[in-house]
């Protein structure tokens, strides 16, 4: 393992490598932006290992995880080019990074990867996360494929179609009275006091480091202009962000692309606060990203800005019709969340003739 120490990305302490760290003990999670950890490695000495396994595995000297794991298998997702849509937009190259081939149909389980990893090195029995479905989904799969308990806390609106999904792979499933926010408090409270291990992505800091491996296999294949993601917390973006850096430190890529974060104009805290803006709090129907407190907010600007990106609102009008245009012009069927990106990169007049992926974060339509 190359993972040397752990830097708080809010006040900058650093600790030791340790399977179970959490947030910053210093900053905490009460209040503001919460104290989130960022794995730093040895990059010299892992860029001498050649890079074995499959999936997020392949990854294996990036990650924090001591050995590689036999569980199910995440990660070498395709990228499926889109010619139609490139040609209808004045794009040079439009691929979709097609994350809903993942064993659980989304992102989400890259992170799970690593979780779970961790989980088993700890000695965990018990895992647990708050979530609007997409993480509960795929850390109950994953439990239910190593045989560990998995309890999982979703908000109230949470569709039949994803509760079928939780109740498939056996977990306990707690309903929360409110949105995802007062769930991901319930999950917290529950789970410390029980020190089962915590599939939390802006708390857990080593999530992240499995959501990295989307942006690494990408810069093994293409070095694109433009990478446009749905935001939530902002883990994946920041991920996705990190992943690049690496790459480029790697010798895989050049130069960063130019990262564009997307949100619905409903719940747009962190285009609000990337602009300086605000705005009325609304609803939509993107489940996955509708977080009105988001937490990795640090670490999401700090990748926006080191690759000069930006943040963008959509509606979700347009992402109605941006889900329908994958399918029928793509072949690929996106949930709502992901069909975001469409409707972004239709606003993002600098990417004319440029390269551009969109992550495909996740493919459930519910
Ligand atoms: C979780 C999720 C996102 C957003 O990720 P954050 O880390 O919360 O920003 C985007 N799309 C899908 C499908 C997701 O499940
Ligand atoms: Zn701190």
């Amino acid at each position: 393992m190359f993972a040397t120490v752990l830097e708080c990305l809010r006040c900058g302490a650093q600790y030791a490598m340790d399977p179970r760290a959490y947030v910053c003990p210093r900053c905490g999670a009460d209040d503001g932006d919460p104290g989130i950890l960022d794995v730093h490695y040895d990059y010299g000495a892992a860029r001498s290992r050649t890079f074995s396994s499959r999936g997020v595995f392949r990854y294996a000297p990036l990650l924090p995880a001591r050995e590689v794991h036999e569980i199910l298998p995440a990660g070498d997702t395709p990228l499926v080019e889109a010619p139609r849509l490139a040609s209808e937009l004045g794009i040079g190259r439009l691929f979709l990074k097609d994350e809903t081939r993942n064993p659980t149909r989304c992102l989400k389980d890259r992170a799970t990867t690593v979780g779970m990893a961790l989980a088993i090195e700890s000695g965990a029995q018990d895992v647990y996360c708050a979530s609007a479905g997409n993480a509960a989904i795929s850390l109950a799969g994953f439990a239910a494929n190593c045989g560990m308990r998995c309890h999982v806390f979703v908000p109230n609106r949470v569709s039949a179609a994803r509760l079928d999904w939780l109740r498939r792979f056996g977990a306990d499933v707690r309903i929360s009275a409110g949105n995802y926010d007062s769930a991901f408090e319930e999950a917290e409270r529950e789970g410390r006091a029980k020190g089962w291990y915590s599939r939390n992505c802006a708390f857990n800091p080593f999530l992240v480091e499995g959501k990295k491996t989307c942006a690494l296999e990408i810069a093994e294949e293409i070095e694109p202009d433009f990478v446009i993601a749905p935001v939530g917390d902002g883990c994946t973006l920041g991920a996705i962000g990190k992943g690049f850096r690496e790459a480029r430190e790697l010798g895989l890529i050049e130069r960063l692309p130019r990262l564009v974060g997307v949100q619905a104009e409903g719940v747009r805290p962190l285009v609000d606060r990337f602009c300086g803006t605000r705005s009325a709090e609304g609803e939509t129907a993107a489940a996955s990203i509708a977080v009105r407190r988001p937490r990795n907010a640090i670490r999401l600007f700090r990748e926006i800005e080191a690759s000069d990106g930006r943040m963008i609102a959509v509606s979700d009008d347009r992402i109605a019709a941006a889900q329908r245009k994958l399918a029928e012009e793509a072949g690929v069927i996106a949930e709502f969340t992901s069909a975001a990106t469409l409707a972004a990169l239709e606003t993002v007049e600098e990417a004319r003739g440029k390269a551009v992926v969109l992550l495909i974060t996740g493919g459930r339509v519910d």
